[in-house]
């Protein structure tokens, strides 16, 4: 085992790292789904700027079930967006699209763990073919 990058944060991204990697891919955990499309908006906490927008097609071959996007605050320990039960359920209710916000629930910074919430915007926006 390397541990050579210490603290929260890297720890966390580890973790979460290895949690994606041991998990089914899309396309063997969900095989009715044959396509894909994600559409995610970052917003700051107040949700006024907007820090990024991406749009693309996954790729359910490799993509993992495990379905989780990175918190883009760069101090964000413990956070991230993770959307594998939103998405488990759109495909189990056959849905075409799905449109959400999820709040990163990780602390802002390492210096405020325990104070401070993280609390930037995730909105997305599930686009479903079978
Ligand atoms: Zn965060």
């Amino acid at each position: 085992m390397h541990q050579q990058r210490h603290g929260p944060r890297a720890e966390y991204r580890q973790e979460e790292g290895q949690r994606v990697k041991d998990s089914a891919t899309l396309g063997d955990a969900f095989q009715k789904l044959k396509r894909l499309t994600v559409n995610l908006e970052y917003s700051d906490p107040a949700g006024i700027a907007k820090s990024k927008q991406v749009k693309y097609e996954v790729n359910l071959a490799n993509a993992k079930s495990v379905f989780r996007f990175n918190c883009l605050n760069d101090e964000c320990i413990r956070g991230d967006f993770d959307l594998s039960n939103e998405l488990a359920k759109a495909v189990c209710e056959r849905r075409n699209s799905v449109s959400g916000e999820v709040v990163c629930q990780g602390w802002r910074s390492r210096t405020t763990i325990d104070s401070v919430h993280c609390h930037n915007i995730l909105r997305y926006t599930l686009s479903l073919g079978y």
